[in-house]
């Protein structure tokens, strides 16, 4: 008998051997066990490029109806995919068109497991990445300079005629300008979010910036931050929480000597940084997790790691993969224990929690891909292949939902 699933959830697929796993998930660990309506979006490249991209729009504006999405991982195009795949041009990051719609914050977990110790022998507890997903870099704008010539920051108000002039830079030679911005209200939502991802995980906040050097930029990150935090105050201290500010090269350092459980709560960049040096510090990205969550309690659940694009290579040539599939299974509990708690069905919640079980216990019972064999504790004697794996997961599934 399955379960049913009262709510749908938009499901997102992807390329190469992210979108492998993610045929064998649903199929093996999903399907079986779930009544669920799938709001299906290919978002895969070839369909990107098909529908000039409109399938990701598509998406991500299914999510702000329905509340629940998981997406597999997905070719950014750079000018080789554009060659590869035959494409009509460099589309945006399918990742960075659904954070800009949905106005959310990326938080990223890595799955801890008992014989799998992290790369840092102090980190104890999962570090929780938040990854501010609005602006700066990523809505850049970038001029080159071809010869001698002045950059200026002009800002013209919407109610006046004088505009506001700073100069960048006064140019004797050709080079390269960029004007990046960001918004007191995403700063906001992005400080609200941590705070209640905080509260919810019941661990501290560190939040870094480098405002000794951005003391204009930088330094309204800190203030926004410190504002909404006094004005939560109470909660915190009362949950026995700590927020602590950081410089953020200290933070880099203060983080590598603690034991981790914490949210550390990073700017853009930051965060596009830390969490892949997070996540190989615990292991492999094949264990990190990811959600998107937005303003208003939308969620998109994903794994970290991109398409896995070499081991896609060798399994088009026919040769048999060990492609780590936990962090996609996380996506999806994820995403279904969410939709279990907003549909009011602990037996949906449930569900997911026993599959996550059935995850940990396959490796912690000496079971594993090739990434984590490497550094498994005790040393794993072989490692599985990628659908070995899977139906080994199902397995454990199957015994723990007939127990
Ligand atoms: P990647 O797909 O994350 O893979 C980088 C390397 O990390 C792999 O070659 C593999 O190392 C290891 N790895 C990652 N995930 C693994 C897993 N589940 N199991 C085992 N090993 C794993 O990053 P990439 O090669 O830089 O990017 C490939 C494509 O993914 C690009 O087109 C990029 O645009 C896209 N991407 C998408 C997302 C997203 O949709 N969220 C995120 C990042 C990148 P070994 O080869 O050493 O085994
Ligand atoms: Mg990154």
């Amino acid at each position: 008998m399955k379960i049913t699933v009262k709510n749908p959830i938009v499901e997102m697929d992807g390329d190469e051997m992210a979108h492998i796993m993610w045929t064998m998930i649903k199929e093996k660990l999903i399907l079986p066990f779930l009544d669920l309506d799938l709001k299906y979006f290919d978002l895969g490249i070839k369909h990107r490029d098909d529908t000039e991209d409109r399938v990701t729009v598509e998406a991500a504006n299914a999510i702000k109806e329905i509340g629940v999405g998981v997406k597999c991982a997905t070719i950014t195009p750079n000018a080789d995919r554009v060659k590869e795949y035959g494409l009509k041009k460099q589309w945006q990051s399918p990742n960075g068109t659904i954070r800009s719609i949905l106005d959310g914050t990326v938080f990223r977990k890595p799955i801890i497991l008992n014989n799998i110790p992290p790369a840092v022998r102090n980190w104890k507890e999962p570090i929780h990445i938040g990854r501010h997903a609005y602006g700066d870099l990523y809505k850049s704008v970038e001029h080159v300079v071809e010869g001698p010539g002045i950059a200026e920051i002009v800002f013209t108000p919407r109610e006046k005629a004088t505009s506001t002039r700073i100069k960048i830079h006064d140019f004797e030679g050709s080079g390269v300008v960029m004007g990046i911005h960001n918004t007191e209200a995403s700063i906001r939502s992005f400080a609200r979010a941590c705070i209640n991802y905080a509260l919810f995980e019941k661990i501290d906040i560190w939040f870094a910036t480098k405002d000794t050097i951005s003391k204009k930029y930088q330094g309204f990150f800190r203030d926004i931050f410190a504002e909404e935090i006094n004005n939560k105050v109470a909660d915190i201290e009362n949950s026995g929480l700590n927020y602590r500010y950081l410089l953020i090269d200290d933070a880099v350092a203060q983080v590598i000597k603690s034991r981790g459980g914490m949210l550390w709560a990073c700017t853009n960049y930051d965060g596009d940084l830390m969490s892949d040096m997070v996540a190989a510090g615990f292991g492999s990205l094949g264990l990190m997790t990811s959600v998107l969550v937005s303003p208003d309690g939308k969620y998109e659940f994903e794994a970290a790691h991109g398409t896995v694009t070499r081991h896609y290579y060798e399994h088009c040539k026919g040769n048999p993969t060990s492609t780590n599939s936990m962090a996609s299974i996380f996506a999806w509990t994820g995403a279904i224990a969410k939709r279990g708690e907003l549909d009011k069905s602990p037996e949906v919640t449930k569900f997911a929690r026993k599959l996550e079980d059935a995850v940990i216990r396959t490796v912690e019972g000496g079971i594993m891909t090739k990434d984590l064999m490497l550094i498994a504790e005790p040393k794993a004697e072989k490692y599985a292949f990628t659908e070995e794996f899977l139906d080994c997961v199902a397995e454990n599934l199957r015994s723990s939902l007939s127990s």
